[in-house]
């Protein structure tokens, strides 16, 4: 950050940002297996176009940020990390309120890879709860531009816990299934997949999914998912760049078909992790 690579623990950011103050900033995530990032050049468009929208400049060419991205993990030693890029409205030398007048400010990190699901979670599924709380509506928020406005998703995880369960979805402002903390969600009926069109962020693991059942001839749509669609369906799974394609085995107090891993998801899970190795997928990082 500011024109330095620093021990994360030494990485802070001015009381001032307005980053911080306001939640001004977009970010992208992108994750790091076995020494190679994944699906690089996808993140690297997401995050350019939400810096666009929201009218910042970023003081580095895109060629130079990928440098930057490399040089972060490789300086860090990690083999599967969490790679965030992040451009905060930064602050105002005159501590003007008008946005156009503040300097935007540049700042990437990478730690240890991170996920929604531990091991165990992994293995026999996830259990969710479905909050009432309504997603911010892309009318307020754009939710393509990805951001850390996710007071809404805190709430719903909240309201998880105390269900019993471990994480959340929240609802979009129909009522109908939007997203949760990091993972937008996917249903299989019939071997039809189906994952929600509004109220999220187009995930790259969403895409990813969506370019995997092509790749194997199964049919995946973005349509609007009802509570008791998502609950009736044959199989669940969340998708994100933390973990990549998780499964969910109970909804509320409801299983999910037997309550067990379905085949699709594993098939989808399998070869998620198999094209890590591919390399028109994959982008190396030189280590020293
Ligand atoms: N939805 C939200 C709100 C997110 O923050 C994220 C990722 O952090 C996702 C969905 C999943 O996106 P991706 O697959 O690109 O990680």
């Amino acid at each position: 950050m500011d024109g330095q690579y620093l021990p994360i623990s030494e990485a802070k950011v001015s009381v001032l940002d307005w980053g911080f103050l306001h939640s001004d900033a977009t970010y992208d995530t992108v994750h790091v297996w076995n020494g190679h990032f994944f699906r690089l050049n996808l993140h690297l468009d997401r995050f350019f176009r939400g810096v666009e929208r929201l009218r910042m400049k970023l003081p580095f060419a895109r060629s130079e940020i990928e440098l930057i991205l490399k040089n972060c993990v490789a300086l860090s030693g990690h083999k599967s990390a969490y790679v965030e890029m992040i451009c905060t409205r930064g602050t105002s030398p005159t501590f003007s309120r008008d946005p156009r007048q503040a300097e935007n400010r540049f700042i990437a990190f990478a730690v240890p890879f991170g996920s929604v699901a531990t091991k165990e979670q992994l293995e026999r599924g996830l259990h969710i709860a479905i909050s009432d709380t309504v997603r911010i509506p892309p009318e307020s928020i754009d939710p393509s531009i990805k951001n850390y406005h996710w007071l809404d998703l805190v709430k719903g995880l909240f309201d998880a816990y105390e269900y019993g369960a471990e994480t959340a979805l929240i609802v979009d402002i129909n009522g109908n299934v939007a997203e949760g903390p990091g993972f937008n969600v996917f249903l299989a009926k019939n071997k039809q997949l189906k994952t929600p069109a509004h109220s999220v962020l187009p995930g790259i693991t969403r895409q990813t999914v969506f370019d995997l059942c092509a790749e194997v001839g199964l049919s995946a749509i973005a349509a609007d998912v009802s509570r008791d669609e998502l609950k009736d369906a044959d199989e669940v799974f969340i998708t994100s760049t933390a973990g990549g394609i998780m499964p969910v085995t109970r909804i509320d107090n409801t299983s999910i078909a037997n309550g067990q891993v379905g085949r699709v998801t594993r098939q989808l899970m399998d070869l998620y992790w198999k094209k890590h190795a591919d390399p028109a997928w994959s982008t190396p990082v030189l280590y020293p």
